[in-house]
């Protein structure tokens, strides 16, 4: 296969069939857009009226659509749709022992929610991470267990967590110009570690999200007393976030209701939005990060008896 490049008045639209031709192109043309499904540029171009006169399209390079099972997690491709990011959870959910897989779980969860059929035969989960909308479905997610993405450039990979640095801004990201986001791993989850994912929207098919989030528990061995706790929301800044303070102030404690408590008066605090914050429905904002922690605590409380 050769690449191919086709050249109009306004935009020049190129197909890379290696990952080599395409890291050469991401360094001779940094600002030029990657696109798989479309679903966000489209719209950016037709709705918003911005021109992208360099487009790449990765779609048919094996490296951006492979998938791998590591000893740590399932690595996905960047250009791998979301209808198969979902049959790849699928398999391995029925697959492997349900301790491995609570966070694949909560991946085919918000899948479920996400966009209709239409859109999810053509997304891929590199637009979405890399768009960083502070509203995407699957970077709570992403971001609550820890996920590590792989960039490509000229000069070599590396690999990053998604973690509270890696959205920088609103629809911003530590990933520069001239690197492609090749690929993302999603851990499996340990024995004691629960997770759960939650949106909510005005309609429940085909709806971005008011809030979203995603969370994550690590007890010790054998108690239910909290090693490690990760709590991520979408919908309550300009990027997804991390509610450090409350994580930092809730690990070493018990699962029981005064952590729930305690947990709901953290967030409240932490979890603020001022009256004129873009979006609106604060209150109902700020009540939504409580009601999913509310259903986490009852879900990991059932779990655990
Ligand atoms: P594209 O438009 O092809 O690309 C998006 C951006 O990512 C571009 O800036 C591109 O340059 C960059 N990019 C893509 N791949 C790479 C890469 N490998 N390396 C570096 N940069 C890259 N989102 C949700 O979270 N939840 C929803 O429920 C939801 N519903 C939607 C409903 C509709 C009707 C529409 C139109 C969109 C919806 N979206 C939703 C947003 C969108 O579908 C997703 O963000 C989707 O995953 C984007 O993927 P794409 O392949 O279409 O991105």
């Amino acid at each position: 296969q050769k690449q191919m490049c086709f050249k109009g008045e306004r935009v020049m639209w190129i197909q890379p069939t290696t990952l080599s031709e395409l890291v050469a192109l991401k360094s001779q043309y940094p600002n030029a857009k990657l696109v798989v499904g479309n679903t966000e540029v489209g719209i950016e171009m037709r709705l918003k009226n911005l021109l992208y006169p360099v487009i790449i399209a990765p779609a048919w390079i094996p490296e951006m659509n492979a998938v791998q099972h590591t000893e740590t997690g399932v690595t996905i491709g960047a250009a791998c749709t979301l209808k198969s990011v979902e049959e790849v959870m699928r398999k391995a959910v029925s697959d492997l022992p349900p301790y491995k897989t609570e966070i694949f779980q909560a991946v085919l969860e918000q899948l479920r929610w996400f966009a209709g059929p239409q859109i999810r035969n053509v997304a891929a989960i590199g637009g979405n991470i890399m768009t960083a909308s502070p509203i995407s479905d699957l970077n709570p997610v992403l971001m609550a267990s820890g996920s590590k993405l792989t960039l490509v450039s000229k000069e070599g990979r590396r690999t990053v967590t998604m973690d509270e640095k890696f959205f920088t801004g609103y629809r911003k990201t530590i990933v520069k110009p001239e690197e492609i986001l090749l690929s993302v791993e999603i851990p499996y989850s340990k024995k004691g570690e629960y997770f759960s994912a939650f949106k909510q929207a005005s309609r429940r098919e085909d709806d971005i999200a008011i809030v979203t989030c995603g969370m994550r528990v690590l007890f010790k061995d054998g108690t239910s007393q909290v090693e490690e706790i990760k709590l991520s929301y979408g919908g309550m800044a300009p990027t997804t976030i991390l509610a450090l303070k409350t994580c930092k102030e809730l690990t070493g404690r018990g699962w029981n209701d005064k952590l729930l408590q305690d947990a709901c008066r953290l967030l409240s605090g932490e979890m603020d939005l001022s009256p004129s914050a873009p979006g609106g429905m604060v209150d109902f904002r700020r009540t939504l990060t409580l009601s999913f922690f509310f259903k986490f605590y009852l879900t990991v409380l059932q779990k655990l008896s």
